[in-house]
């Protein structure tokens, strides 16, 4: 049966030295594509190497896969992926010998190993480089590697940290595009920490913003892009400024971005009033982005909100 939360904390504290890396996290997380988003020094590591236990908790009390982080480390180790932040891969190894060593460690047999190795460079689209030596390797071809080693043993969940770090757009696309497909095509759950708002939109359906080692904020980001309605991103083929002149007859502020869009806030509940605006036109949109900012500005708020009361 489908467990309800795959991670369930109980007043996580984790201190290095004197200072709080995590202030007592009370979290219950479902299944699915999880984005933990946070500024640099937010917590967002240290959360996930406490639930991986490579890190020992300082008091309360986790669960991970309904297991009980500290005492049930092993049975929950086999069903957990992990790519850490920083690189690693064992210097001089060959990219699928390396792979397949993964998932040795993880208790498959060589053969089988060996061949969930290559299925596994398959799918994060590793040609021939696979036979190269890792050193070799450009930070895209490192962060597929990574994700490849992650998933060899066909675990439950995945923990991504900051996988587009060093990626030029195209390398985070690709990327993005295959942890998509991890929770969408596989159902495996991923959750993935960035300090980038725009890998999280992208890619998932559930938000955690933390700061200074406090959970601020953890909602769908449906419910999210529903509480800042208002605004609308409006893509249409040509008479842009006839549309933002209807608009700033309205009343309603409209702006030309430089991807052509032209961004409009509307301030109502609903796109309709937009929507006529644009019939009376004779205009039809060829994409209508609702609240195409919700986030941005949820985090922004958040981080306000913190600063005031530190
Ligand atoms: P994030 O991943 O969100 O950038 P981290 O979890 O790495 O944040 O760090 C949270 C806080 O804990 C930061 O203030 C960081 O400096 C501190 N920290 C992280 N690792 C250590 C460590 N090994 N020793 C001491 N302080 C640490
Ligand atoms: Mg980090």
């Amino acid at each position: 049966m489908a467990l309800p939360f795959v991670i369930e904390t109980n007043s996580l504290v984790k201190t290095y030295g004197t200072q709080n890396a995590l202030n007592g996290v009370n979290l219950k997380v479902a299944p699915g594509a999880i984005g933990l988003l946070g500024p640099n020094g937010a917590g967002k590591s240290t959360f996930m190497k406490c639930l991986l236990q490579l890190l020992p908790i300082t008091s309360g009390s986790a669960k991970l896969l309904g297991g009980e982080v500290g005492t049930e480390g092993r049975e929950i180790r086999k069903r957990v992926g992990y790519t850490p932040e920083q690189d690693c891969h064992i210097p001089g190894m060959v990219g699928c010998e390396y792979v397949t060593y993964c998932a040795e460690l993880c208790g498959l047999p060589f053969q089988v190993a060996r061949q969930r190795a290559h299925e596994m460079l398959d799918f994060v689209g590793m040609g021939q480089e696979r036979y190269r030596k890792i050193d070799t390797y450009s930070t895209g071809m490192k962060q597929r590697l990574k994700l490849a080693q992650a998933i060899v043993h066909d675990p439950e969940i995945v923990f991504l940290d900051e996988p587009t770090n060093g990626l030029d757009p195209k390398g985070q696309a690709q990327i993005l595009e295959l942890i998509h497909s991890l929770w969408h095509t596989y159902g495996i759950t991923v959750v993935v920490s960035s300090h980038l708002l725009h890998d999280v939109d992208r890619i998932c359906e559930q938000i955690i913003i933390i700061a200074r080692g406090t959970v601020l904020v953890h909602d769908t980001l449906e419910n999210l892009k529903a509480s800042k309605k208002g605004s609308a991103e409006v893509v249409v083929a040509d008479r842009h400024e006839a549309l933002r002149a209807a608009c700033l007859l309205k009343q309603w502020p409209c702006e030309l971005l430089p991807n052509g869009h032209l961004k409009v806030e509307h301030n109502a509940d609903s796109l309709n009033p937009l929507l006529h605006v644009m019939r009376e036109l004779k205009m039809a949109p060829l994409e209508i982005i609702p609240s195409p900012n919700a986030l941005e500005e949820t985090f922004v708020q958040a981080l306000e909100i913190s600063n005031a009361t530190a």
